[in-house]
């Protein structure tokens, strides 16, 4: 199914225009607009869905095999050390397009810093009662 209002359906179909890298059935891969780093892509489902909670077991798993894929070329012909793969999930985890993508950006010897987390800090106890809790949804 495809979302009449998306932007990102209309790339993903061809009917807007963009800096397309790879091309399958089911994906397209796409030059980010507003680029983290040189070649920052984004590997976007040609059907629409929200986010990560809607996207079927199949595509999840196509969509991380393009993820590493595209990492290789990446290395391989733009000079990239390394790459990291994000994915955002509702606009409090920095998503702005509701339609399923995956972030692939490389990282450069000497790049731009791209901002990661502080790791904070935890007790045995709450561990124990956050695994507990998530153990029993995933049952
Ligand atoms: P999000 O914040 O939802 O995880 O990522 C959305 C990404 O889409 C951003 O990195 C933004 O630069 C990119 N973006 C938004 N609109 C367009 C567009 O029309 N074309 C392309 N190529 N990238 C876009
Ligand atoms: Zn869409």
């Amino acid at each position: 199914m495809r979302d009449e209002n998306c932007i990102f359906c209309k790339i993903a179909n061809g009917e807007i225009p963009s800096s397309t890298v790879y091309e399958d059935e089911e994906f397209r891969a796409i030059l980010d607009l507003g680029p983290a780093s040189k070649g920052h892509t984004l590997i976007l489902p040609k059907e629409h869905f929200r986010d990560l909670t809607e996207l079927p077991e199949d595509w999840c798993g196509k969509a991380l095999f393009l993820a590493g894929r595209i990492g290789s070329a990446m290395k391989k012909e733009l000079g990239a050390a390394g790459f990291n793969v994000v994915q955002n999930n509702g606009t409090e985890a920095g998503q702005t397009v509701f339609h399923f993508h995956v972030h692939v950006i490389p990282r450069y010897e000497n790049g731009p810093k791209i901002a990661a987390w502080e790791p904070g800090t935890t007790v045995p106890e709450e561990q124990a009662e956050i695994a507990e809790k998530l153990k029993n949804a995933l049952s």
